[in-house]
């Protein structure tokens, strides 16, 4: 199967796989969560990161549905995972400097395999699983052809990536962001660096033939390929926490124009809080940044095509539409507006790109976060278990504010 069919870049693909799943949300969830199925299709995983990752269907939406038909008991491991989610990106959202320290080992890392060439071997057949481990190669060709592997394959693959074949975490979580329809900074960053023990600082993941058996049923038994016991990397302890962001205040009234990534495809909360529609869009496509190296096409066509699929879905309310301009800000003025507002963007490659195109500007940016994002992540202060208790209280406001964002 190829992405195109399993992934369709639409929302209402996105809604259908979000009804298909509801029914599995609770129970089913709970106890197959962990099994990694690839030729059952993954039955008992939403496989609703491509949409969540996007906004084409958004965390709000996902949350209001499971909460519609189950308690928070019931559906609690399903809620826990939407929130790691959102946990991920205020947690790297606080601290940017992690992810510019991911970009410059990444950087390190690609110069090594210019003069190493045994070096360079040794993550060509990671790559393209090639390396003889029991499972460690299906999930690299899985990923490679569907652009998507199941958390419990990530987990993994990363620890065999990085204490079995002794690569560089940054090279891995890389061949991540090339493949997978789901890439995200966040997410991604941190999860490999909670693998490696960089983020539990001094707790890394260990991968075990056992659990990798009983968890494939069987299908794969990697029995004395793996590293016994490694220790976790070490790194810098975390940088303080910055303070959460927050909306700034601005003239909903004045005329602007709307700059949208592929970090939220659902930009109706922000349009239905203007009093009048942007004099233009453009739309900034951050896909292929996301690596130095060649992102899969199926990754790019995937965010582009997802992109063309809001401009449809907005047609009516965006104004003329064009690919984002090197100088924004310049654009912005061209078309009389005198402010840049979108969907608040946060840390990643898209984020970066925005960064370079406003260099020039002197129009306010109004980058309007989610009431979801602006409610959590004051809380992604330390680990996942103190933010966890938060989540009933979040749920609690999310059902008494009756939020559609
Ligand atoms: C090494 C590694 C790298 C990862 N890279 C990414 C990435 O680039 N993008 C990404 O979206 N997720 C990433 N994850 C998290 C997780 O594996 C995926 O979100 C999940 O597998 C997506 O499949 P699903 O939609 O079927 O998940 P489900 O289990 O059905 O969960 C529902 C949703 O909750 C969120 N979610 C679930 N588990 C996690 C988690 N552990 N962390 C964060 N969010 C979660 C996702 O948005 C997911 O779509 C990574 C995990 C690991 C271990």
């Amino acid at each position: 199967m190829t992405p195109d069919t399993a992934f369709p870049p639409t929302r209402d693909a996105g809604l259908a796989r979000l009804r298909d799943f509801l029914p599995k949300a609770a129970g089913d969830y709970t106890r197959g969560r962990n099994y990694d199925l690839p030729e059952q299709g993954h039955p008992h995983v939403s496989q609703l990161s491509p949409y969540l990752r996007h906004r084409l269907v958004t965390e709000g939406e996902v949350l209001d549905a499971v909460l519609g038909r189950f308690s928070l008991k019931s559906a609690e491991k399903f809620v826990q995972e939407v929130y790691w989610r959102t946990y991920w990106k205020g947690w790297l959202e606080r601290r940017p400097s992690v992810w510019m320290a991911y970009k410059g080992g990444l950087s390190q890392a690609l110069d090594r395999l210019h003069v190493e060439s045994g070096f360079r071997a040794e993550w060509e057949a990671a790559c393209k699983g090639e390396t003889g481990i029991d499972g460690f190669d299906a999930w690299a060709r899985e990923l490679v052809s569907t652009g998507y592997m199941h958390n419990h394959a990530r987990m993994w693959f990363a620890s065999i990536w990085i204490f079995t074949l002794r690569l560089p975490w940054e090279l891995g979580a890389d061949f991540f962001l090339r493949h997978l329809l789901d890439g995200d900074a966040a997410s991604n960053t941190l999860s490999w660096r909670w693998v490696a023990g960089l983020q539990t600082q001094g707790k890394n993941y260990a991968a075990r033939a056992s659990n990798i058996s009983k968890y494939t049923e069987g299908r794969h038994r990697p029995v004395h390929q793996l590293a016994s016991d490694p220790a976790p990397l070490m790194g810098p302890p975390h940088p303080p926490a910055d303070d959460a962001p927050v909306t700034p205040t601005f003239d909903r009234s004045a005329s602007w124009v709307l700059v949208l990534t592929e970090d939220d495809l659902s930009p109706g909360f922000v349009l239905d809080q203007m009093a009048n529609p942007p004099l233009a869009t453009a739309i900034l496509d951050g896909a292929a940044a996301r690596s130095p190296l060649t992102v899969a096409p199926h990754v790019t066509d995937w965010t582009s095509a997802a992109l063309d699929s809001t401009c449809a879905r907005y047609a009516d309310r965006l104004g003329p539409v064009t690919p984002a301009p090197e100088d924004l800000g310049a654009w912005a003025r061209g078309a009389g507006a005198a402010q840049i507002v979108m969907p608040y963007t946060p840390e990643g490659p898209a984020r970066d790109l925005l960064r370079a195109r406003l260099a020039d500007s002197d129009l306010p940016l109004v980058p309007v976060l989610r009431d979801h994002d602006a409610a959590a992540w004051p809380h992604a202060k330390a680990g996942f278990f103190k933010f966890k208790e938060k989540i009933p209280a979040l749920i609690a406001r999310r059902q008494g504010l009756s939020l559609a964002s």
